[in-house]
């Protein structure tokens, strides 16, 4: 078959789409013909390389994808060739306590298909059954491969982790990013009051049609301060966060009194001040999470099947042209998911 692959960490040049050997499924997997995959900054980030991160050169990357079934191992109960189906990226041991307590998420086995272990932005992959989820009929192969990733983790950001009610004021920093932009259409749909950031007007345009009420440009103007505007002094609820040491300050500053900021990711750095007089002062509480459980990534990616939620496509490629959906992340061109589809499948 063919895969997308690189046989060291590196910048885009490294990245090729060439003969890969065909996977077989362990008895507990799934051979699935794959349709479409996305990409994740995590791509960008597993490429280059990560502390501790080791793996199996030539590595394929890629942690969401969707196809077809062409077969099953023998323990696999859930799926039959022909179905349609999903990849939902964490995997866990399903024997920890976490795990029995049905927090995925916190194993302590915890991996990520695409960048622990072999990805999906290849023709065909074997992922386990329980990674995988049923894709109805009439869902386009984009959708279902856009979603997984940023859909599950926004969710338990959200909904789990920040338990936001309606009527909360929810500030989500760069909302036109793929957690952020499903971060939005999730709070509008809990009936929360969604503040947006962008650093383009095209952006919050984005951002509005998302489910934004306000739009901020932050290139122009100090979030902080126009939160403090805009909500008469008080600030906001909940603030979502993945930007990390360059937003962090003001993200605390933006919260009203009894706030709850929720972190999945630090792109700008890990390390920023703790802030921790405004943090006992005003009893905010920092939240972190990461992907989500089983059941989590069922429940919103039913939502998504439904229509209630999409996945904003800026672009299709064809998987050969993998460093150029990489470098669209890098340079943060445009909004929404970048997919990436095998060449014998484009056909636009
Ligand atoms: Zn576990």
């Amino acid at each position: 078959m063919k895969a997308v692959q690189f046989s060291e960490h590196g910048d885009r040049d490294v990245i090729e789409y060439g003969e890969f050997p065909d996977p077989t499924p362990d008895r507990d997997e799934v051979l699935v013909d794959i349709k479409a995959g996305a990409l994740n900054h995590l791509d960008v980030w597993t490429r280059k390389g990560l502390p501790g991160l080791d793996l199996d050169m030539p590595h394929v990357p890629g942690s969401d994808g969707a196809g077809v079934v062409l077969e099953v191992g023998e323990d696999v109960t859930r799926f039959e060739a022909g179905d349609r189906v999903a990849v939902s990226a964490g995997v866990s041991c399903g024997k920890c306590e976490f795990c029995r307590h049905g927090e995925h998420s916190l194993c302590k086995g915890y991996h990520i298909i695409g960048e622990h272990v072999r990805g999906v932005h290849s023709e065909m992959a074997a992922v386990p059954e329980a990674n995988l989820v049923p894709v109805p009929e009439g869902v386009s192969w984009e959708t279902a491969a856009a979603a997984p990733l940023v859909f599950q983790t926004a969710w338990r950001m959200l909904v789990v982790r920040a338990d936001v009610q309606p009527g909360e004021k929810v500030l989500v920093l760069g909302a036109s990013g793929g957690v952020g932009h499903a971060a939005v259409q999730i709070a509008d749909y809990i009936g929360a009051e969604v503040y947006a950031t962008g650093s383009s007007q095209e952006k919050l345009d984005h951002a509005k049609e998302m489910g934004a009420e306000y739009a901020i440009n932050y290139a122009e103007e100090d979030f902080a301060d126009k939160i403090s505007e805009l909500t008469g002094k008080r600030g906001v609820d909940v603030v979502v966060d993945h930007i990390g040491k360059e937003t962090y300050p003001d993200s605390l500053k933006s919260l009203a009194k009894g706030g709850r900021l929720v972190t999945c990711g630090a792109t700008t750095g890990p390390n920023p001040g703790a802030g921790l007089n405004r943090i006992f002062w005003n009893q905010l509480s920092i939240l972190g999470s990461t992907m989500a459980s089983h059941g989590e990534a069922d429940d919103v990616l039913e939502l998504v099947w439904k229509g209630e939620f999409e996945p904003a496509i800026r672009e299709v490629l064809p998987m050969s042209e993998a460093d150029r959906a990489h470098e669209m992340l890098e340079e943060r061109e445009g909004f929404g998911k970048v997919v990436v589809v095998p060449d014998s499948e484009y056909d636009r």
